[in-house]
């Protein structure tokens, strides 16, 4: 505990999370691949088939072979052969019309056309399909212009049977969806959902206003970490409110474990008269591993592992973020340092994205011993507008925040203009 007292750095709370956490993978499941928006892909995947299946029509329209193949056609009457006129080139007789799904096309013999639909299999020997719009059809011949784009797909131009659709690791989209599920893998293999468990302690939150007396106030963090937990693909397996008591701590803290992944309590955490939380998690038998960063907001943010014998409980491993009280803390923190430890268990991407922009206006603060993190919006000409705030219980601030610009340790002023660091949280862009 001595040694998880001290304040440590952000990058050293990063480095102590990742190392932590290195090779513990939650399990893999197998799932069906229209149901793993937000999942993280456990394997690489390779496509069933080639894509496009079949040398397809990408119009509707007449496929025609090499050369000018036309032939002469029997007279027909002047306006319905349009300016061709009878017996001109490129004249085609129409042998076969193939809709989309359609088998059976037979193959293209010189002075011969197959309709084809768009999405219809080409008959073999295509080289193009002419549009139908430049195509003039009289009866069983039509009249096409030889010259122009292919306007066909070859089989596997987008993609051959084998090839890699989607590397492991990545946190699967709609989009991606839509690419197995067009390259036939229609089940896939994806890390379980992160389970956490979500605590909120303080004598002075309640949960209904009909609640609230004189010196109580709403529990924002349990609801708001819920909602940040879904939003991120997280399963929250319980959401509870308990007061400022040790056991009233350790009971809530065996229980999360018993059934979560990742313990979130929120308040309590520092070494006050009424915090009891790190007591709380050194008496659940949980090693500390740090419980002050310099960071502003967030100083007095703990986290925890469950060990037994020195190693992780188990492969999948158990661990506790104890972050403060006020609000603005625990969104930062939960983007910062849980969402990492998720990553690390699914081998998925960090979801914080970080630009440099130019600031909107100078900033000053009186004491540079922990970085800062201020709430700050994008303008549309891409500088960060800081916003006013008034400290880490303004969680208001925030609606108009995309994110929040990192003031670095031991910097007390930047001009307008200068370059930052922009953090974009996905918690604030939805
Ligand atoms: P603590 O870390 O417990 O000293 O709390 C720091 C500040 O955050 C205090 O003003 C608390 O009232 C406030 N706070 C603690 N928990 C919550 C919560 N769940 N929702 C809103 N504010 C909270
Ligand atoms: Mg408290």
């Amino acid at each position: 505990m001595a040694e998880a007292g001290r304040v440590i750095s952000l990058e050293d709370a990063f480095r102590i999370v990742d190392e932590t956490l290195a090779g513990v993978r939650l399990a893999v499941e197998t799932v069906p691949t229209r149901t793993a928006v937000g999942r993280v892909l456990a394997r690489e995947q390779q496509s069933y088939l080639d894509l496009p299946p079949f040398d397809k029509a990408a119009v509707d329209g007449y496929a025609i072979g090499p050369g000018r193949r036309g032939r002469r056609a029997p007279p027909c009457r002047q306006d319905a052969c349009g300016t061709g006129g009878p017996g001109s080139q490129g004249q085609y007789r129409v042998v076969q019309t193939v809709a989309a799904g359609q088998a059976g096309v037979a193959a293209l013999h010189p002075g011969e056309t197959v309709k084809v639909m768009t999405g219809a299999p080409v008959p073999a020997g295509t080289t193009r399909v002419v549009m139908q719009e430049e195509a003039e059809q009289y009866g069983e011949f039509v009249k096409l212009k030889e010259q122009g784009p292919s306007n066909f797909c070859k089989q596997g131009e987008d993609m051959k049977r084998g090839d890699v659709v989607l590397p492991a690791g990545i946190v699967l989209r709609a989009l991606d969806v839509g690419n197995l599920v067009g390259c036939g893998i229609t089940s896939v293999e994806v890390f379980r959902r992160p389970r956490l468990a979500i605590i909120s302690t303080g004598n002075e939150i309640v949960d209904d206003p009909a609640l609230l007396t004189p010196g109580r106030i709403m529990n924002i963090n349990g609801p708001m970490l819920a909602g940040l937990c879904v939003a991120s693909g997280l399963e929250v397996s319980s959401q509870v409110s308990v007061l400022d008591t040790p056991e009233a701590v350790s009971d809530a803290v065996h229980a999360g474990l018993s059934q979560a992944d990742i313990v979130i309590l929120s308040g309590g955490v520092s070494v006050g008269e009424a915090d009891f939380v790190l007591g709380a998690l050194e008496r659940v038998g949980l090693r500390l591993h740090f419980t002050r960063v310099a960071v502003k907001p967030g100083k007095p943010t703990a986290f925890a592992t469950v060990e037994q014998f020195g190693k992780l409980f188990n492969r999948e491993g158990k661990m506790v973020f104890g972050l403060p009280g006020n609000p603005v803390s625990v969104f930062l923190m939960f983007h910062v340092l849980v969402l990492r430890a998720v990553a690390r268990l699914t081998g998925g991407p960090l979801r914080l994205r970080a630009f440099t922009v130019p600031l909107g206006g100078a900033f000053r603060r009186r004491h540079a011993e922990r970085a800062e993190y201020v709430p700050a919006c994008l303008t549309n000409e891409g500088r960060a507008e800081m916003l006013a705030y008034h400290g880490s219980a303004h969680l208001l601030a925030l609606t108009r925040a995309d994110g929040f610009v990192a003031v670095p340790f031991g910097i007390k002023e930047l001009p307008a203009g200068a370059s930052v660091e922009f953090f974009q949280l996905p918690g604030c862009s939805q």
